[in-house]
């Protein structure tokens, strides 16, 4: 066994007792020991580096990336510090912990950590992680340190480890601070042992590709979902070549790469103030041991293993796969069902596409760490879910239309045939309706969850609207036999009336409003005997009979109107006096002499049929039972119907103007009658 060396014997010594090496502005001290314990030196420290008055004029600057990778190398050429260098003959370190030194000549904090690298003993990334926690929650500037040929390596590259690292980061100081400014950190990428070969931005483009990917398969909490890589980080590329087989151009880069630290008027200027923790440098030491604190006390962090990590990292893999393959499958039934379309077996297409997924992930999976493997289930088939879930509802509304439409046109096609029933018609179509949206709904159900594959909210709303489109039918229905019926009223009171007209008997209303009132009581009873048939409720029925009797009253004023219209009535009064004055009772025409009481006949014929005017002026049966009451409402009509004053055919006025009227045609008569008498004698 080799002698432990005198350096390694120093350490062991500091270890356990986190303390200052030596005084002075060169002195590096310990802030967490391999106990993980936080250092009670730190404020002392400050005050030694004269920094603890510097107020926010300082900057701190730490280092990632795995073990002998030549990060305190770069940190002692960059800042100025002295940091532990491996020893080349040993090849190893057992000491952990983190460092820090003042940066010489600038008012810089620089931390490094040295440590095991968990992932070649697989023991202890518990303090690899939270060492890089540490650094990414306190540092302006996290500089990650790799190989040229681990670019690209998940493992290599620390990429899983960086996943683990964010997501934490993310859960534990991912908020945004009270002015609602996110905390941002520069990532700045060294390169090591860069050869040339493969030009910068090509191993950029891939660091920033894998770190996207990261970013993007990160579980985020809920709040922060949406946060970008982009939000958080800013990234920064450079390279290094050999340090020893290129030491001058090495020396030179690493020259070049300090200028970016320390030159604030440099246009790459690191330290930007968008970076600062805005932590004055007297609370730092306070506020880096909550951060400790936070980090220590984290679950999150203790959880996964390498196995985990590895399972975490796979199975994301896996179940991207899956996803995709997936994906293209669902899109294919994608626009169908948006344009409305109802997809034959869709609910078959969907269970298949999702149980390939589920096997194809099962079974490359389910090899890996259980319970990351079952989480990332959980996760792949909610993502499934909400991607059936849109076809699913498109399905449903899609069956809903269709059925809707099939109902009604079934309903038409079975008003068109001979003596159907209405009720019966409606009734049959509502049930095949209501059958062909169930079973295609149930068709499409994916999975057992009903809360999720819920298809009886939309058949309410299908039955609702069925029950609307019935409504209508029927309303529609009833308004085409109100119709038929009005026009039959028509018809039968036709010629009753004109005949009762033209008689002009004293009795003339009392006949037809008979007539008029039997026409309506059998079209009342033909339309009730109908309506059973319509499921009609009593307030449709009681409408639809004021409706009928209102059409009906119409319909016989406006018989009346039409026999008499002037023309007519004088038509009519002419007739009455013709009969009496032109013709003696025996119905033989008068030939008049000259003894005859021409004056006399006149007159008497005259007066009879003036006396007819009133009697036709208006509507007025001599027994009060036939008078007709009038519907108290009618639907659809905008003003209220006088009844009262459609009683009066003739005004005043009117009545008037036809008496005169008359008088000059009988005068005439009169006149012709003499003229006749003169002409015998002349003969
Ligand atoms: P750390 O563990 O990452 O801090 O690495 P060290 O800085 O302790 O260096 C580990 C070993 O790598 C030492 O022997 C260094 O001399 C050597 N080394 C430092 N920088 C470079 C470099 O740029 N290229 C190569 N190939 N080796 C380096
Ligand atoms: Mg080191």
């Amino acid at each position: 066994p080799q002698v432990p060396s005198l350096q390694e014997h120093a350490k062991a010594l500091v270890n356990g007792r986190p303390t200052s090496t030596n005084a002075g502005t060169s002195d590096r001290l310990q802030i967490i020991n391999d106990a993980k314990e936080f250092t009670q030196e730190l404020n002392p420290q400050l005050e030694t580096w004269a920094l603890r008055d510097a107020g926010f004029d300082y900057d701190i600057v730490a280092v990632f990336g795995s073990q002998s990778t030549g990060k305190s190398t770069l940190l002692n050429r960059l800042f100025g510090t002295n940091f532990d260098v491996m020893d080349e003959t040993q090849r190893q370190q057992t000491t952990k912990g983190i460092w820090m030194c003042r940066g010489k000549g600038m008012n810089v904090l620089v931390m490094d950590v040295e440590g095991t690298d968990g992932r070649e003993r697989g023991e202890d990334q518990d303090f690899e992680r939270k060492s890089a926690l540490f650094s990414l929650a306190s540092s302006e500037v996290l500089i990650i340190n790799l190989w040229e040929h681990q670019v690209g390596l998940y493992q290599g590259a620390n990429m899983g480890l960086l996943k683990t690292v964010f997501e934490v980061n993310l859960g534990l100081f991912g908020k945004k601070t009270q002015d609602s400014v996110n905390q941002r950190t520069m990532l700045l990428f060294v390169i090591r042992d860069h050869i040339g070969t493969t030009p910068l931005a090509n191993l950029q483009a891939t660091l920033t590709a894998d770190l996207q990917r990261i970013w993007d398969s990160l579980s985020k909490p809920a709040e922060l979902q949406d946060r970008q890589l982009a939000d958080y980080f800013d990234l920064a590329f450079t390279a290094l070549p050999h340090k020893i087989l290129a030491a001058d151009k090495f020396e030179a880069d690493v020259q070049a790469l300090r200028k970016r630290f320390v030159d604030k008027s440099s246009d790459n200027y690191l330290f930007k103030p968008a970076y600062h923790k805005r932590i004055p440098a007297d609370g730092v030491a306070f506020y880096m041991e909550g951060i400790w604190e936070q980090v220590q006390t984290n679950k999150d962090l203790d959880l996964p293993t390498q196995q985990e990590l590895l399972a975490q990292f796979r199975c994301d893999e896996i179940s991207a796969g899956a996803l995709a393959e997936f994906n293209e499958q669902a899109k294919s039934q994608k626009r169908p069902v948006e344009v409305g379309k109802v997809v034959e077996g869709l609910g078959e297409m969907m269970r298949g596409w999702r149980n390939q997924a589920l096997t194809r992930y099962d079974r490359d999976a389910s090899r890996y760490h259980q319970g990351v493997y079952k989480r990332k289930r959980t996760d792949l088939l909610a993502t499934l879910d909400s991607t059936l879930s849109p076809l699913f509802v498109g399905q449903l509304k899609n069956l809903h239309k269709a059925s809707l439409v099939a109902f009604k046109k079934e309903i038409l096609d079975g008003l068109r045939s001979e003596g159907y029933n209405f009720a019966d018609v409606v009734g049959q179509a509502r049930g095949r309706c209501e059958a062909r949206f169930v079973e295609g709904a149930k068709e499409a159900v994916v999975a057992d969850d009903e809360a999720a594959w819920n298809w009886e909210e939309e058949l309410e709303l299908l039955r609702e609207e069925v029950r609307l489109v019935a409504d209508q039918l029927r309303k529609d229905e009833t308004k085409k036999m109100v119709n038929t019926i009005e026009r039959n009223i028509k018809k039968q009171i036709s010629e009753p009336v004109d005949l009762h007209l033209n008689k002009a008997a004293p009795d003339m209303w009392d006949s037809i409003m008979r007539t008029f009132k039997e026409t309506l009581a059998k079209s009342e009873s033909s339309y009730l005997a109908k309506a059973k048939s319509f499921d009609c409720t009593d307030e449709e029925n009681t409408a639809a009979l004021s409706t009928l009797r209102h059409r009906a009253w119409l319909a016989l004023r406006a018989k009346i109107d039409e026999q008499t219209a002037d023309t007519v009535i004088l038509g009519k009064l002419r007739a009455y006096f013709e009969e009496r004055f032109r013709y003696d009772e025996a119905g033989v025409p008068r030939v008049w002499k000259p003894d005859d009481d021409i004056d006399g006949a006149f007159k008497k014929a005259k007066d009879q049929t003036l006396d007819l005017i009133p009697l036709y002026s208006k509507i007025a049966p001599k027994d009060s039972s036939l008078e007709y009451s009038p519907p108290s409402e009618v639907p659809d009509q905008e003003e209220e119907y006088d009844y009262a004053a459609s009683l009066v055919i003739f005004s005043e006025t009117k009545a008037l103007d036809i008496t005169n009227r008359f008088r000059r045609e009988a005068d005439a008569y009169y006149v012709e009658a003499k003229r006749s008498t003169v002409s015998s004698i002349a003969q």
